[in-house]
């Protein structure tokens, strides 16, 4: 499943690709489930408009456009368990599970692609400040007081508490687990009882795993944005994300594995405290 890291690098590699471009033409598949609001409508929003920017609103792929003689309005990807942007020429053969295709102005094509269909499209057309943010804060933008206050009282698990997504967005059960060791917490710790000095740590540690991610996905996103939608996603290298009885890249101890609010979370029980 595509977290925060991906997301964003699908979407700063498909913007690097349409940006200015106008949709000429909008075919979907009208399969009920990927669409959040009425394809007729999502074919009327954005036949004519011209994309001016793509970008990540936790895992939301956020589309701005601008219209001739309508207002603004913004086009929202959720890319679900396995779905896929793709910017193709148009004689390029469609994949199966195809949803959308968007003709551009440029000439080639944008296309959504989702074999298990937990993907979501829907179109916006906000009234003047009301564009999509989202719910929760944003992981890499978060002052650190903010952060501290979000845990502040909460009986939960850290873990949990990192996986909601109405403190922050986009953050997911990889990211979570390898922020956790590199501050050294215990996943199963309760939020409110994590000191101050180790919040502060895990939120460099989150913001480092993340941007690293993002970073990393920046060298290969050709491999996924312009192929034909079967490549998998980059492979951070995981510290103990799935790594359960291996040992610890830095005391050598096995990396246990416990089950927090339904995820499985990876720690050391040497390291993380
Ligand atoms: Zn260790």
């Amino acid at each position: 499943m595509p977290e925060l890291p991906e997301v964003e690098t699908v979407a700063n590699g498909v913007h690097a690709r349409v940006h200015g471009q106008t949709v000429v033409g909008v075919w979907t598949s009208n399969k009920p489930q990927t669409f959040k609001s009425p394809p007729e409508q999502i074919a009327e929003t954005l036949t004519g408009a011209r994309i001016e920017r793509v970008y990540r609103v936790g895992k939301t792929i956020v589309v701005d456009l601008t219209r001739p003689d309508k207002t603004a309005a913004q086009f929202l990807i959720h890319l679900g368990m396995t779905g896929r942007l793709l910017v193709s020429p148009p004689e390029t053969p469609v994949p199966p599970h195809t949803h959308a295709v968007l003709s551009l102005s440029g000439g080639r094509e944008l296309r959504f692609v989702d074999a298990r269909r937990f993907g979501r499209l829907s179109v916006l057309e906000p009234s003047g400040d009301d564009a999509y943010t989202g719910p929760g804060t944003e992981p890499l933008q978060i002052p650190l007081p903010e952060f501290v206050a979000l845990f502040r009282g909460r009986k939960t698990p850290i873990k949990a508490a990192l996986l909601n997504q109405s403190l922050l967005h986009g953050v997911g059960n990889i990211y979570a687990d390898e922020a956790l060791f590199r501050a050294g917490i215990r996943p199963r710790r309760q939020a409110a009882r994590v000191t101050r000095a180790e919040l502060a740590r895990l939120r460099e540690g989150l913001i480092a795993v993340l941007t690293h991610a993002i970073q990393l996905g920046g060298s290969s996103v050709s491999d996924y944005v312009d192929a034909d939608g079967v490549r998998g996603f980059f492979q951070l290298e995981h510290r103990v994300y799935m790594r359960t009885g291996e040992p610890c890249l830095v005391c050598g101890t096995p990396i246990r594995k416990v089950v927090i609010g339904g995820r499985s979370s990876h720690f050391c029980p040497v390291c993380q405290r």
